[in-house]
């Protein structure tokens, strides 16, 4: 028997009329490429993506056409979130810090129709022009009439203004019952390795990771918070906060292309921001501005960190220097992307100082509504112990299934499981901690060494800015960890010193057998360290293989 519950699909659309008819005068704040402050609210962003509806319809955009966007967080981008989606289309958000002959790829393979683009990218899009033009019929960019750049463009290509179609058209759109299965938006993974590879959310999906993430023990965000994702839009739907917002009726304040630390700060304090979301790199940045300034953070009550492992100093400093608690998850393109959340649970209330920041380190537990387990190389599962690690996998409603364009169900295993590519351990309480990719972590001797963990050791010491750990090819041990370092400005780094960090912290068998000082490590788009070039440099170094 059925149940007998009305049957309304889940769709982008409804986030947004909610948000529209119930929080209204609630405020959509923009940093504008000028630097110039805007201020919107739902109510607007609502009618103005019914009319962006009507100009992607009047571009020849149809169910399942693909809109590209090359844009910074703001007010344009996000009714392209809602617009695209609400009327059938694609969002495909596109990360402009790639490689040229990437985003071209990028565009070809999603097949992008139109492309919206912010003042900023009109070199780039200048550069790429005659490698889509067999795609892409009209580039928009995102700016009033007055500040149109010039640009020529290969014929047939046409060049737009956004605020002009905007103005011009109906705002009469309805926005479609569409299936809630239907594609919604489109974002490309940036590998470290081979060609970017697509993930192709639902209006479902979306609305589930909305959901989730929601949750109290999430970033439950209220009606009451200011918001400041400082993750870029064109990064896995900037985390869904475009989306949990509107759910929860929050304020939204973008920071467009101004991410440095002492724009956030100016940023936080004058909108009064209460939560914000970003990688360590920029809260690392925005700590140091604070403590050269004496800045302080009058209204941020949380800030939230991920995309990689959370460095140990963010979790001190902000909460004792700041008053600010640094939260921790852990996520994936093809995860919508939050997969874990740090929150803590009843057994951790007695915990003192240095046993909650070894808990804040750890990635968390897994969200209502996934699931996860960790394997051996035989597929086996591990036990929940802490300590035992292997290949991380995940099933859920918000992880893919397959890469745009592939066939249904092929990047799962024969169970429906999603291989993350990370390496990590659970603790008896569910906490999740990654100790590597499974591609950087050193097989020795047939035992596995983490990469992360000797890379955590080794930033701890005060002349290291930056590590990298990676295998070379030893004759006896088939792998041996070489770790490369980078100085912090004005300070020489001695190998010794830095070796002496690993005694009584690691087994001996896991410590370095070489030390490499480096000027600078190679970053991907993505401020990642990519691995690969290093891997591919040092695997010799210790003259085997
Ligand atoms: P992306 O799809 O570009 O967001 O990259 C996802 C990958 O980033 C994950 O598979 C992890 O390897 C890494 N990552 C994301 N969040 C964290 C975190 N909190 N700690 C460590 N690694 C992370």
């Amino acid at each position: 028997m059925l149940g007998q519950m009305q049957h309304q699909p889940l769709l982008i659309s409804s986030l947004l009329t909610h948000a529209a008819r119930h929080h209204g005068g609630t405020e959509i704040v923009s940093k504008t490429e000028e630097g110039a402050i805007h201020r919107t609210t739902w109510a607007e962003v609502e009618h103005r993506a019914r009319k962006l509806a009507r100009v992607l319809a009047g571009l020849g955009v149809g169910p399942s056409d693909r809109v590209g966007t090359l844009a910074w967080n703001g007010y344009r981008h996000l009714e392209i979130y809602y617009g695209a989606p609400g009327m059938g289309a694609i969002c495909h958000t596109i990360n402009p810090r790639l490689h040229p002959d990437d985003i071209a790829y990028i565009v070809n393979h999603a097949g992008d129709r139109v492309l919206f683009v912010d003042p900023s990218f009109t070199g780039l899009i200048g550069t790429i022009a005659p490698a889509i033009r067999d795609h892409v019929r009209a580039v928009v960019m995102l700016t009033a009439p007055e500040h149109m750049p010039a640009l020529t463009l290969p014929p047939g290509m046409r060049l737009l203004c956004y605020d002009e179609l905007v103005a011009a058209a109906d705002g009469d759109f309805a926005w479609p019952k569409l299936e809630e299965e239907t594609a919604s938006s489109l974002c490309y993974t940036s590998g470290t390795t081979g060609r970017p590879k697509g993930v192709l959310y639902s209006h479902r999906s979306t609305v589930l990771h909305g959901y989730a993430i929601n949750m109290t023990d999430v970033l439950g965000l209220r009606a009451i918070d200011r918001v400041l994702p400082v993750v870029p839009m064109f990064h896995v739907n900037a985390w869904g906060i475009p989306y949990a917002a509107a759910m929860a009726g929050a304020a939204l304040v973008l920071p467009g292309r101004h991410l440095d630390g002492a724009s956030l700060h100016g940023l936080m304090n004058a909108e009064r921001v209460t939560i914000a979301t970003g990688v360590p790199t920029v809260w690392m940045g925005l700590l140091a501005h604070l403590r050269a300034t004496g800045g302080r953070l009058d209204t941020v009550k949380v800030i939230m960190t991920g995309g990689s492992a959370c460095p140990p100093l963010l979790l001190e400093a902000f909460g004792a220097e700041f008053g600010v608690s640094v939260e921790h998850g852990w996520g994936m393109t093809e995860m919508s992307p939050v997969g874990t959340y740090n929150k803590p649970k009843p057994a951790h209330a007695g915990l003192d100082p240095a046993g909650r920041l070894r808990l804040g380190l750890k990635q968390g537990r897994i969200l209502c509504g996934l699931d996860m387990k960790i394997v051996d190389g035989d597929g086996r599962e591990l036990p929940w112990d802490g300590k035992a690690f292997g290949d991380l996998k995940v099933r859920g409603p918000w992880v893919t299934e397959a890469y745009f364009g592939d066939a249904p169900g092929s990047a799962l295993d024969a169970e429906g499981w999603f291989a993350t590519g990370d390496v990590a351990t659970i603790d008896p309480e569910g906490f999740m901690e990654i100790t590597d990719r499974s591609k950087d972590v050193i097989k020795s001797g047939g035992e596995w060494i983490s990469s992360i963990a000797l890379e955590n050791i080794a930033v701890s010491h005060p002349d290291v800015a930056e590590a990298a750990v990676v295998a070379a090819t030893h004759a006896k041990w088939d792998e041996r960890p070489v770790l490369i370092v980078v100085p912090r400005p004005g300070r020489a780094i001695d190998p010794a010193a830095v070796l002496a960090m690993y005694q009584g912290k690691v087994a001996n068998w896991w410590v370095p057998d070489a030390v490499v000082v480096l000027d600078e490590l190679p970053h991907t788009a993505t401020g990642k360290i990519q691995k690969t070039v290093l891997r591919d440099r040092f695997r010799g170094h210790l003259g085997a293989g």
